[in-house]
């Protein structure tokens, strides 16, 4: 202990988490309960979530306090590495510099441990048993299995079954650090049962695993429920990221002009934007650009509504933008891109225009991971690849126009359990969807009137 301490003074890890909402020109919208479509309080949130965590999810406060014992554990991994990208600068041919920071460094080889520990840690100081919770592409699963372990808390892993049948190693994974999991659906919940019944050959979506974790938790005195992107808490614990970003931009003698990440639920997006927000509202010239799958075009061609973030209905209503909580995407190699709906203050942000939204199809996404593992040498999560594509095609950009920017951002993550997803695109066999309106309209057209 006494010599993690000391390791950890050393370390130039932020002692406090920024939040947003302090900086936000607007307040966001409250969330509805999910039956009388009225505004929620804390207490409406209690038996999903520990005390401490709802209070962050509904702060004000600009600066909260990261506990000891979570520096403790995000001291392994952090901070993690800013790198400036040469030898992709020199392929390219532009003029840009392009950093990423990346998040690939920790155990779960993802920015998601970065929540997961403040959430176990929560939990376990109050008196949490048990976390149910879902996993897409397995990520979440993984780093939340991780925490758990080191919280000595019980785990139960929802996993989206494309992702439980194309990804048998981040099962494995989950499992070495002990949690249980799952292939959702299953008939383990009323929520899964009720889809087995409409669709028996459901491959799974987020929406659905969640409606499953959230009835595990709600069902079970001694279970909470923990989400792994979109809530206002999730996105302050991954404000790190982008806090560390800044420091080491200054130490490089450096500033941005592009910060971008690639957007599920927009929590690795938001932990590096975040902390640039007040920059840009005080005339900073500053872009800061989410990416998502064409497939699953959320913050592209979404709508800006009140939503389920489940496909039951059972989580309370926002607003964010959404293809609808009935729109289960194609089954995209980027599993963790694969969600109906949007984090509502990134959404807000995207709607009130601080934030860009771009979107890009697989298989130029991989052909740009390509480029980036070759160059750079590290292998991208195929989610992290829309990330990349976005900074190949603004450099590309910056090469037309003779300009000289600064981009940064961020490889959320590394893609080694992701291979099958390399071979498919290398084998030419990854399909692009483009979806017709008529199946956006669709399920648009089935989101609840508020
Ligand atoms: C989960 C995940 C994402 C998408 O989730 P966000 O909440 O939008 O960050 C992106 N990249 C990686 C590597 C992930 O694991």
């Amino acid at each position: 202990m006494q010599e993690r301490k000391i390791t950890l003074s050393e370390k130039e890890i932020p002692r406090q988490w920024y939040n947003v909402v302090a900086d936000m020109p607007n307040q966001p919208s409250p969330p509805l309960h999910p039956g009388t479509k009225q505004p929620i309080g804390p207490e409406d949130l209690a038996p999903l979530f520990p005390m401490p965590l709802i209070e962050q999810e509904v702060s004000t406060e600009r600066w909260i306090d990261i506990p000891e014992e979570v520096l403790d554990v995000l001291a392994l991994w952090r901070p993690t590495p800013l790198y400036r990208a040469y030898s992709l600068e020199k392929a390219l041919g532009t003029p840009a510099k392009i950093f990423y920071k990346y998040e690939g460094v920790s155990p779960a080889g993802s920015h998601k441990t970065n929540t997961s520990i403040p959430q176990a840690y929560y939990n376990k100081i109050s008196g949490t048993k048990r976390i149910s919770s879902e996993t897409g592409a397995g990520q979440w699963g993984s780093a939340l299995s991780f925490a758990c372990a080191r919280f000595s808390l019980e785990c139960t892993v929802y996993m989206v079954k494309v992702s439980y049948e194309q990804k048998p190693y981040r099962r494995s994974m989950i499992e070495t650090w002990g949690a249980e999991v799952f292939p959702s659906p299953t008939d383990r919940t009323q929520a899964g049962q009720k889809i087995i019944a409409e669709s028996p050959n459901s491959t799974g979506s987020l929406g659905i695993a969640i409606s499953e974790a959230v009835e595990d938790a709600a069902t079970h005195n001694d279970t909470k429920y923990a989400l792994g992107s979109v809530l206002n808490h999730v996105l302050l614990h991954q404000t790190v990221i982008g806090l560390e970003t800044k420091k080491q931009l200054e130490k490089a003698g450096e500033k941005a002009d592009i910060l971008i990440g690639a957007c599920g639920g927009g929590s690795n997006f938001a932990g590096l934007a975040f902390p640039f927000v007040a920059d840009k509202l005080a005339g900073e010239n500053l872009r800061m650009i989410g990416v998502e799958p064409s497939a699953c075009p959320t913050l592209t061609r979404g709508t800006y509504a009140y939503d389920f973030g489940d496909t039951v209905g059972l989580t309370p209503l926002v607003q964010m933008y959404t293809l609808g909580s009935s729109f289960v995407p194609p089954g995209i190699h980027a599993g963790g891109l694969r969600y109906h709906g949007e984090s509502p203050l990134v959404s807000q942000l995207v709607h009130e225009k601080i934030f860009e939204a771009q979107a890009y199809h697989q298989n130029e996404v991989f052909k740009s991971a390509v480029l980036f593992a070759k160059t750079e040498g590290i292998i991208p999560a195929p989610e992290s690849a829309h990330a990349v594509k976005s900074a190949v095609e603004e450099a590309l950009r910056c090469k037309k126009d003779g300009k000289g920017e600064t981009i940064v951002f961020n490889l959320s993550g590394h893609g080694h359990f992701d291979m099958a997803s390399y071979d498919a695109y290398l084998g030419g066999s990854l399909k692009d969807y483009s979806l017709d309106d008529k199946l956006l309209d669709s399920s648009i057209s089935k989101i609840p009137e508020v």
